[in-house]
């Protein structure tokens, strides 16, 4: 008996090649109908032999296409239509709720027709199919259509048309398809816009250019890379002077992970997210031993590179004729967002750059390289972007109203929450920055336009300073607030779905606290709408306040004034008490003892920069994270001991441990007390964590970037059988806080509303 069954799907089904992937199960099992995209997913309407239709429905569940991810199918039995045949029909505008495919790494068949001397996309440089290529970085707005892109204004020639059009096609119903004869074209211009060259000789040349040590910016997915060759010291020194970037590492870029393999030594772990469709930048060990040198000068002073595997066409080509690897940085002022035309780049880097490599197909939504780090075999991000965001999680609760979330101030990202659904937009990055605050606008209208979204409630942070607070403030919507550490633990919790009481351990830089101090160092027991500080470490004043958290030294000298005299610290023979002249201790030790501008803080990060500084490795901060990293190469795991330190009513006390290590820094034995120090940390979370046994184990905040401490913490923790977590979808820094902020909106609106 004839049967006629709707699918109404929901999830990651747009612009994966779902539709023709239906088309072709529907033809296998002789079923007629329609398949559609709507705004909230891919509705099917099949008639068959019930018989067919079940098998329709369980191949449709068990094997969608690999880019797609299925949430939701619901079947409705409706009346027959008596359709003729299977067709794809053009897209129903409605509401707009479905999933955006991130931006993926050409694939392996791309790449090798763009190889063949005989296809005729050998060497064309915008290759992709519904496997692969740009997406979220080109959609103006959903429903994902060529005429909704910046492909828009491309028109198909007859051969990609019919390729288009050709169900079993790779590239059937393929958006951004195009090819030498119809798509974009690339170009190469001097740093003043004048046009060099133009076509598929521009990629040749830019080798060339960086053959001779010039610096080149690459037009890419979701922004421009500067590049440079990484083992020409000199280049990178160039880079590094125009950028005014002294010291903080720059990421590299591989021609694959063959060549990787030379440099530097990825684990099997490492080397899967390496080549994997998203292709993120992945910190890797740096390989001893090796004639296969980076220029120094790439990441000065740790052993880890930010490395990624070419993921464009473009990349793959360049590196046909180009051998080394390449440093690959975001092209952006410092802390700025990254640069997404020519125009920009050469208003904002004009000085930068010798030459550029640019085509016009336009980038409509900017989206920076994803960071990650392997943790006992487990990702940790520390910036979400390219190959992940629009990252969407879905919730087992719904909210009955729209909330958006504005996040924090550095490394910021926003959130939008409707029924069950969570969304994270891509890195946005620092506000202090008009540009920093124009991008966050943007990416706000970006989301709204994508999701047909209009705010009934912000979340923001506490901090009454943040550009976002502001902000939020002004839209004429009800603002709910979120405490920074909280908001942390919150974020790991909605990456785990976790509803009830965890023990967090939030470690991080800065955060307006609820009694208006600084915090860091934070103990919470938390779940979704409570939180309460069980713990945290015990103030101490920052001299000259949030403005002065560049100057670790400075943060040390202010723990030593916590606990000795000024004659006392006279008597001490410390490396970086030398960095002071006698006039400046005697002028901070007046600042602190009259409290002015010394806010109190409870910041672990702040205690890591010290502890950097007492151990003569960096007195002064060049980059976000820097004393964490370089903290790091002084660890030994040989080294058992953990220092002393007391905890009253919660209050952790670090004075004995700094009392104890006195002694080992007048002895230089710097690997000793960073050593010591990391264990000493872990020892203070293990002893609260003892406090709490019944309790799941929350870790977040920037603090926790440090791959030591962390993976040092979740190993103890686990041996003691504890259940710990920590974000490894999403970012663990300050990235997560408008995660960790839907997360509390969307719990506390449902209670407020009692459903
Ligand atoms: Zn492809
Ligand atoms: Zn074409
Ligand atoms: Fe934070």
């Amino acid at each position: 008996m004839m049967q006629h069954l709707r699918f109404e799907i929901r999830g990651l089904v747009q612009g994966v090649g779902f539709r023709p992937f239906v088309y072709k199960l529907a033809k296998k099992y002789h079923l007629r109908g329609v398949v559609f995209n709507t705004g909230d997913g891919v509705i099917v309407e099949v008639e068959g032999s019930s018989d067919e239709l079940k098998l329709f429905s369980v191949a449709l569940k068990r094997n969608p296409p690999s880019l797609a991810r299925i949430d939701t199918i619901e079947i409705h039995e409706q009346e027959v239509k008596h359709f003729e045949g299977f067709e794809i029909l053009e897209s129903h505008h409605r509401a707009k709720t479905t999933s955006i495919s991130p931006d993926i790494a050409v694939c392996d068949a791309c790449l090798s027709e763009m190889k063949d001397l005989h296809n005729r996309r050998f060497g064309y440089y915008l290759t992709n199919c519904t496997e692969c290529g740009p997406r979220y970085s080109i959609i103006e707005t959903l429903p994902y259509d060529r005429d909704l892109t910046s492909m828009k204004s491309f028109k198909m020639c007859n051969h990609c048309q019919g390729e288009y059009d050709d169900p079993s096609n790779r590239r059937y119903h393929a958006q951004p398809i195009s090819c030498h004869e119809c798509g974009p074209v690339l170009s190469m211009f001097d740093r003043e816009l004048n046009l060099i060259a133009q076509g598929r000789g521009v990629i040749e040349k830019a080798a060339q250019c960086l053959k001779n040590g010039e610096i080149v910016a690459l037009k890419g997915i979701g922004g421009f890379h500067l590049l440079c060759d990484a083992t020409n010291e000199q280049a990178v020194s160039t880079l590094r002077m125009r950028k005014k970037r002294p010291q903080k590492p720059f990421a590299v870029m591989f021609s694959s992970i063959n060549q990787l393999s030379k440099y530097l030594c990825a684990d099997e772990k490492e080397s899967t997210w390496l080549i994997s469709k998203e292709r993120p930048i992945v910190l890797v060990k740096k390989r001893s031993g090796t004639d296969a040198l980076l220029a120094q000068n790439v990441a000065p002073d740790i052993d880890t590179i930010g490395a990624m595997v070419a993921y464009t066409p473009i990349h793959h080509l360049l590196f046909d004729f180009f051998t080394s690897p390449l440093v690959a940085t975001s092209a952006n002022r410092s802390d700025e967002p990254i640069v997404r035309n020519i125009h920009e780049l050469r208003d904002r880097l004009g000085g930068v750059v010798d030459t550029i490599v640019d085509f016009n197909r336009d980038i409509v939504n900017t989206v920076d390289d994803s960071i990650l780090q392997v943790i006992q075999n487990r990702s940790s991000v520390l910036r979400l972007g390219r190959g992940y965001t629009p990252f969407t999680l879905k919730h087992t609760i719904c909210t009955p109203l729209k909330i958006l979330a504005v996040g924090g101030q550095q490394k910021n990202t926003i959130g939008l929450a409707f029924e069950d659904t969570l969304i994270l937009s891509p890195h946005i990055g620092d506000l202090y920055s008009l540009e920093g605050m124009e991008y966050f606008e943007r990416t706000v209208d970006t989301f709204k336009r994508f999701y047909d979204f209009s705010p009934d409630v912000i979340v923001c942070d506490k901090h009454p300073a943040y550009a976002t607070v502001q902000w939020a403030k002004n839209q004429g919507v009800s603002v709910i607030t979120v405490q920074h550490h909280y908001a942390h633990a919150l974020a790991c919790m909605a990456e785990f779905g976790l509803d009830s009481q965890v023990l967090a351990f939030c470690f991080d830089g800065t955060g307006y606290g609820d009694d208006g101090n600084i915090w860091g160092g934070e103990i919470f027991i938390a779940d979704p709408t409570h939180c309460e500080r069980i713990g945290h470490l015990k103030e101490f004043r920052l001299l000259g306040g949030e403005k002065a958290i560049k100057e670790s030294k400075r943060v040390a000298l202010a723990l030593l004034f916590e606990m000795y005299s000024l004659a006392e610290i006279r008597e001490f023979d410390l490396p970086f008490l030398a960095h002071f002249s006698h006039e400046e201790i005697n002028s901070y030790y007046k600042i602190w003892e009259k409290r002015i501008n010394s806010p109190l803080c409870s910041s672990m990060g702040r205690v890591f920069d010290a502890m950097a500084s007492f151990c003569d490795i960096l007195h002064q901060e060049s980059y976000e994270g820097e004393t964490g990293r370089r903290l790091e190469e002084l660890y030994n795991p040989k080294i058992q001991e953990s220092f002393d330190y007391t905890i009253e009513n919660g209050i952790v006390n670090l004075s004995p441990m700094i009392r104890d290590f006195i002694r080992l820094l007048h002895a230089k034995e710097y690997a000793r007390v960073a050593t010591g120090f990391i264990n000493t940390i872990v020892a203070i979370m293990e002893e609260f964590a003892g406090l709490y046994p019944d309790l799941p184990i929350v870790l977040s905040g920037g603090v926790f970037q440090n791959k030591t401490l962390l993976s040092l913490g979740v190993n103890r923790l686990k041996e003691k059988g504890r259940t710990v977590y920590f974000q490894e979808q999403t970012p663990i820094n300050d990235g997560g806080i408008a995660l960790g902020q839907l997360y509390y909106a969307h719990h506390h609106i449902r209670g407020t509303n009692g459903g």
